[in-house]
């Protein structure tokens, strides 16, 4: 088909494909995937560490054994034994849950996308961290919803923010449809909101009438094997929240899952069957398998230990080789440092110097709605070795330099 076969389908586009963009990450794995850049920009998990065989021998099991099962379709919500299981793994984090009210998707990212086609009409307010998961922020604006940021600090999300965020949309004359928030091990700000402003976080979205959508993929990943209690955990009515196996198994199989108040787990349901009519059997009963045969705990240990070595390789090598005013955040578990440079740096401006000198990051832009973030970036350590990581940041800090110097 030529270009201009194309062209002519654009005035046919719905309006909501406007605000739909390749993101900054995807337009940039291209470059990043080169062998010579050192890639801190991806979020990749590393699954070098996977007992691949074994999961082989379970796959091939599972379609001998079970294969009519297995490669058949499948029901809407998920198949019922992994719902019990994913009740176990959420009773790590506090939460006291029935399989009857999860709901298996797509990865989390399905699950996003679901629940914002359940609560959001075009110009309903978000509202969500600055900075927030690009991913979330690129759904959010598909459906055509208005994100309204609320700041963050080392202990996460600022309660006393969201209480004038709020306030602020109710002096608009909405209600925001429901409170974003990334509570452990933040993507990108890589900080972890602390047990007090869960409490007074979850309060004042009860009072206010906002629903909590609580995005936990990172949660069972941190370095020192500390479990913080969900926001789930604590108020079950008002709370969705989202969980995935992508970081904790394999972000390949795109299983991910729901857990939400009655009400709202019977559209989610419904959303699911419209999308998707299952999620793929298969992917969910190899999972199942591997909860029930693996020492999938020791697994998510070995995958800390890699990423706690990682993170602090990258810790050091911005201590020793950042410039002057430059400032990081300390993760205590997932995938990413988030960087402030000092005043007059542009990190969009400076990602195409940056990946000639064999370096990629994700520049700050990416994780705000409202085009924050310009001497901000996202340095992830979960997928290159903590050599490379050394290198690329030391390539980082040339680069920083030679602007330095322009
Ligand atoms: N939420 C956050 C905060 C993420 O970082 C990611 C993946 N990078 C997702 C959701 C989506 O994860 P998945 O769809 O693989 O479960």
């Amino acid at each position: 088909m030529t270009g201009n076969s194309l062209d002519r389908h654009v005035p046919l586009y719905a309006q909501r494909t406007a605000g739909m963009r390749a993101s900054a990450v995807r337009s940039l794995f291209a470059v990043a995937n080169r062998p010579e850049v050192v890639s801190l920009a991806g979020g990749m998990p590393y699954l070098k560490s996977l007992p691949l065989e074994a999961v082989a021998a379970e796959a091939a099991a599972l379609v001998s054994q079970d294969g009519l099962v297995a490669l058949q379709y499948g029901s809407g919500q998920g198949i019922a034994e992994l719902r019990e299981q994913i009740c176990q793994v959420m009773s790590l984090e506090g939460i006291v849950a029935h399989p009857d009210d999860v709901v298996v998707t797509v990865g989390s990212q399905m699950a996003l996308d679901l629940t914002t086609r359940i609560f959001c009409d075009p110009g309903d307010v978000i509202l969500a961290e600055a900075p927030s998961y690009v991913g979330a922020l690129s759904t959010f604006t598909a459906y055509q919803a208005t994100v309204v940021h609320v700041a963050m600090d080392d202990d996460g999300l600022v309660p006393e923010a969201l209480e004038a965020a709020i306030d602020s949309v109710r002096r608009s004359g909405r209600r925001a449809k429901f409170l974003y928030t990334i509570p452990n091990f933040h993507n990108p700000a890589g900080v972890t909101l602390s047990a007090e402003r869960r409490v007074r976080i979850a309060q004042l979205c009860r009072e206010a009438g906002i629903p909590v959508l609580e995005d936990n993929p990172y949660g069972l990943l941190g370095f020192d094997d500390t479990v913080h209690r969900a926001i789930r955990a604590d108020d079950a009515d008002n709370v969705i929240y989202l969980g995935s196996f992508s970081k904790t198994f394999a972000p390949g199989l795109r299983v991910g899952w729901v857990l939400a108040p009655h009400a709202v787990r019977e559209k989610l349901v419904l959303a699911n069957e419209s999308a998707t009519l299952n999620p793929p059997v298969f992917n969910q009963m190899l999972i199942s398998r591997y909860l029930a045969g693996f020492d999938w705990q020791g697994q998510i240990k070995a995958y800390r230990q890699t990423y706690a070595e990682r993170r602090d390789a990258m810790i050091g090598a911005l201590t020793a080789h950042m410039p002057a005013g430059t400032t990081w955040t300390h993760p205590e578990g997932g995938f990413y440092v988030w960087v402030t440079l000092p005043e007059g740096f542009d990190t969009a401006a400076m990602l195409p110097r940056a990946v000639t000198a064999r370096v990629a990051y994700v520049p700050g832009t990416a994780f705000y709605h409202d085009g924050l973030g310009a001497r901000q970036m996202r340095l992830s350590f979960c997928y290159p070795t903590p050599e490379r990581i050394v290198e690329g940041v030391r390539r980082l800090a040339g680069v920083l330099e030679s602007e330095l110097d322009v």
